[in-house]
């Protein structure tokens, strides 16, 4: 059982003691990830801390608006203050993961520090990455849970309205706007907190989901039309996008999100995966429904983790190899799951 009341203690004390804080997300960072690392990076401000922070690479573009953005140092532009940053943190907070290659080219310098490391995150299979590992899986995301430790560390909710934007964005994204994901009353108790606090939830949401390229849009036309194949004997969807794809479609970051959840809502589908040809690796993002856990999945056969529903890894070869291994390993044991057998 997840003891939060132990949590908050713990995370207050070392936050109290610390003088100089590092908060860290996860590489390619979504939505959660930007939101609980703001979230906290507000919350500290206005305590008089001023905590530094890193993203391993750089953010996506529909999150570029967010209040404190602009203090995040993407390690892989700005090497020597991410460094700096690590070498003198006596206390270094990670959001939103787990598993130390999520930190990219910042992971050996972390790993490395003697600073008190704390995880706070919501995926299952937590590691031992860290001192201090606050993990609750049964948390829509990370951003809720953080909601609910400052709000104990507060003695109160905290009410501010860039905070409360973080929270939100970290909230929205990781469930699709209550579409998908673990939401419960007690993430709608959080938003009816959030709203009070005057932010501007329609506004927030055109900037996060009504914020696409007319290229992106046309690239997720050819995925469906020309990209999508279907297995109805293994209840499975999957689309591949090689780089030429992309390249026709002026890719920026980030416009494949979503792209893996629309085979989803074929009739019959229940397993999605979408193939993304990277420089010397394919990208696999995996959703389900039902109970077929991708989060086994991806650990299992791509290097990778995330959630029942929602899950996400690597694989080091070509396109063609990495397809022909994708449909053996779902031929040899993933199918019969879906088959409810
Ligand atoms: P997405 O498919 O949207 O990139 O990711 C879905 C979920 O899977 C997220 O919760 C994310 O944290 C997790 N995920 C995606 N890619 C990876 C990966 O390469 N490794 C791990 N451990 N988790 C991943
Ligand atoms: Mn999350």
């Amino acid at each position: 059982m997840f003891d939060l009341s132990k949590y908050t203690k713990e995370l207050s004390k070392d936050l109290l003691q610390a003088d100089n804080i590092l908060l860290v997300c996860h590489i390619n960072p979504d939505g959660d990830a930007v939101g609980s690392q703001l979230a906290l990076y507000h919350y500290l401000i206005s305590k008089g801390k001023n905590p530094g922070m890193i993203s391993p690479n750089y953010l996506q573009k529909f999150l570029e608006w967010m209040d404190g953005v602009d203090k995040i140092n993407v390690f892989i532009r700005d090497r020597k203050t991410c460094k700096d940053l690590i070498y003198k943190a006596d206390l270094i907070i990670m959001v939103d993961f787990n598993q130390t290659n999520r930190l990219g080219e910042a992971e050996d310098y972390i790993l490395k520090s003697k600073a008190k490391k704390v995880i706070i995150d919501h995926h299952l299979n937590s590691s031992s990455l860290a001192d201090l590992i606050i993990c609750d899986p049964s948390k829509c995301s990370t951003s809720e849970l953080l909601y609910e430790l400052i709000s104990g560390i507060n003695n109160g909710a905290f009410l501010n309205k860039a905070y409360s934007e973080a929270i939100y964005v970290g909230i929205i994204t990781d469930t699709g706007n209550f579409e998908h994901g673990s939401y419960t009353g007690n993430t709608f108790r959080v938003i009816a907190d959030l709203l009070e606090t005057g932010i501007d939830k329609n506004s927030i949401y055109n900037l996060i989901f009504n914020n696409f390229s007319a290229d992106r849009m046309r690239l997720q036309g050819f995925a469906l039309n020309e990209r999508l194949i279907i297995l109805p004997e293994y209840h499975t969807a999957y689309i591949v996008l090689t780089r030429e794809d992309l390249l026709r479609y002026n890719y920026n970051k980030g416009d494949t999100e979503g792209f893996v959840n629309l085979p989803l809502s074929i009739n019959g589908v229940d397993f999605s995966a979408l193939f993304i040809e990277k420089d010397g690796f394919i990208k696999l993002s995996f959703r389900s429904k039902g109970n077929f856990s991708v989060n086994e999945f991806a650990e299992k056969h791509f290097s990778g983790g995330g959630h029942l529903n929602a899950a996400g890894g690597e694989y080091y070869d070509s396109l063609e190899t990495t397809i022909k291994y994708f449909l053996e390993v779902l031929k040899k044991d993933a199918w019969k799951t879906l088959n409810g057998s």
